[in-house]
């Protein structure tokens, strides 16, 4: 690929802008300056872009997968309507790609959220067949027993829907704390079925999707990883 398409590839901005940032002598990669657009690049081994004095994420390209711990009060959507939206938490060039949420989370649910532009990946990962694990730490509003638990597991009618959904998994942590697993991703499930079962949700965190938990990421913090 040649450097004009590369770092229009990598979200910096239009032929235009990518072809003077090119001709001015303001494009690095690896260390060196490159000012001629037909470069032929390899973007497996680009480690490092600096464009107009600035060092900028290297996307791997063609398809990026990303683990966001996503923070409280982001919308996991490109046109939020009460918070920020998520990709705000990205740099721009990132944000100008075709980077797209695995599923959603609530405005108010924290955890895990994957990010890519892969298309294939994202049905795989969310279609119910694949049946991918989703592990919520779920903090209920009034106390329970172990019952509510065998109400999840052997399956909730939920409000408006005309067919039960079921935990692959659930245990009482504490009396108002649940983790649960569930393999579809249904609108809003943990907070409908929790509520099926006669609870509220007080507060919601997803800790693992599929292979992914954010254990090393603080609220907000994101890496790429590799699927
Ligand atoms: N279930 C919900 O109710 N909300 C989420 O954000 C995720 C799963």
């Amino acid at each position: 690929m040649n450097l004009l398409k590369y770092l229009q590839a990598q979200g910096i901005g239009s032929r235009k802008m990518c072809q003077t940032l090119i001709r001015c002598g303001l494009v690095q990669i690896n260390g060196e300056i490159i000012n001629n657009e037909k470069a032929e690049i390899t973007p497996e081994n680009v480690q490092t872009m600096n464009i107009d004095g600035e060092d900028a994420v290297v996307i791997p390209l063609p398809y990026y997968y990303i683990l966001l711990n996503k923070p409280e009060n982001y919308e996991t959507s490109h046109k939020p309507r009460d918070y920020p939206s998520v990709f705000m938490l990205f740099p721009d060039h990132l944000r100008a790609t075709d980077i797209q949420a695995i599923g959603r989370l609530d405005a108010d649910t924290t955890g895990v959220l994957l990010i890519t532009n892969d298309g294939q990946f994202n049905h795989k990962m969310t279609s119910p067949k694949h049946k991918v694990a989703k592990i919520y730490r779920v903090t209920l509003k009034h106390s329970a027993n172990e019952s509510i638990c065998e109400t999840l597991k052997n399956g909730v009618l939920l409000h408006d829907d005309n067919e039960t959904v079921s935990a692959e998994n659930a245990e009482l942590t504490s009396p108002t704390e649940l983790i649960l697993t569930i393999s579809e991703g249904k609108y809003h499930q943990v907070k409908r079925m929790v509520a099926a079962a006669g609870n509220r949700v007080e507060a919601l965190h997803r800790l693992q999707f599929g292979d992914w938990g954010t254990e090393d990421l603080a609220a907000g913090e994101w890496r790429f990883i590799q699927p």
